[in-house]
């Protein structure tokens, strides 16, 4: 791993995790097509950094200040989620917060586990979900997921977040093709949070 590279960065009084480069979609609107990250932290990776250096990462980090620690970045973290549930653990016993910002495509990457079970055992907080559309066709043309009903999917589980202690969050990039209200209306049906996030690149 380049020493360069950004594993953790802090903005908006959070502390921001990049583990993966790897996602399953391929979003119009994604970053890695216009920058090569955010609020100035570059966050192509040279190389997946292990789980010890991100711990130690962590540990060398003041982590009582930030308001919570997010599992971000450019890519899916949820193609780690052992990784993911390790470090949740860590955090979690620490009395650190966390967020998980997630495609939603749990079911399909680990079709055989119980993966809301397993991340509300672990202490997260929070799992926000890239709603991104108010219907498949939609969805499918925004984010060409690497998996067939990956959008009937994403709602399952958020069905299963929803029925654990964790929090929901349904977000959708404020694209005009993007129908908000409908969005809106799909995260009250599963009582989650909704936040519209905008779309920092190119016309
Ligand atoms: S899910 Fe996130 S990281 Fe993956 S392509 Fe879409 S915007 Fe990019």
């Amino acid at each position: 791993m380049n020493t360069k590279d950004t594993i953790i960065y802090e903005a908006h009084g959070n502390l921001y995790l990049n583990i993966t480069n790897r996602c399953t979609a391929r979003c119009v609107f994604c970053i890695k097509h216009y920058s090569d990250g955010v609020y100035g932290y570059n966050l192509r990776l040279s190389r997946e950094p292990a789980l010890s250096e991100i711990i130690e990462q962590l540990s060398q980090t003041e982590l009582s200040k930030y308001r919570e620690v997010v599992f971000t970045g450019m890519g899916e973290p949820l193609v780690r989620l052992d990784d993911v549930l390790k470090i949740t653990k860590w955090l979690t016993v620490r009395g650190i917060p966390t967020r998980l910002d997630t495609i939603g495509h749990a079911r399909l990457l680990y079709p055989d586990r119980d993966v809301a079970g397993e991340l509300a055992d672990a202490g997260m907080k929070i799992v926000s979900i890239s709603l991104n559309a108010q219907d498949e066709e939609k969805y499918n043309q925004l984010c060409d997921p690497k998996f067939r009903k990956a959008y009937q999917k994403m709602l399952e589980f958020a069905r299963d977040i929803s029925r654990t202690r964790m929090e929901l969050r349904f977000t959708v990039v404020d694209l005009p093709v993007v129908d908000i209200d409908k969005c809106r209306e799909i995260a009250r049906i599963y009582c989650a949070d909704f936040k519209v996030r905008s779309y920092g690149g190119p016309a």
